[in-house]
């Protein structure tokens, strides 16, 4: 296994720093590639809380799980059995834009 930071720097250090270990936290990356498959239940509960976890902390990532949810709700609501492909387009579209604008 490789262990990759890509933000090394410390901008804002909220000062979490665990030591005894229990507590894993995911970073913004593992959490948003792991957003669909949490939003599908896709993955297992263990696995779901460590993303709604930092979701809750960690605002950019939140804002994303939020579009997710709204639109699932919204595809469900609409139709219970088919979501559209172009649906699913928009939402990437929209996130790859809100993406650009949280992360300048
Ligand atoms: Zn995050």
């Amino acid at each position: 296994m490789t262990q990759e930071r890509p933000s090394e720097g410390t901008e804002q250090g909220t000062g979490a720093t665990v030591g005894d270990g229990a507590h894993v936290r995911v970073d913004c990356a593992e959490a948003l590639s792991k957003l669909f498959a949490f939003l599908d239940a896709e993955i297992g509960e263990a696995e779901g809380d460590l993303i709604r976890e930092h979701l809750a902390d960690c605002e950019p990532c939140l804002a994303e799980y939020d579009i997710e949810d709204h639109v699932k709700k919204l595809v469900k609501r609409s139709c219970s059995d088919c979501a559209p492909p172009e649906l699913h387009v928009r939402i990437r579209q929209q996130l790859t834009v809100l993406r650009t604008q949280t992360l300048g």
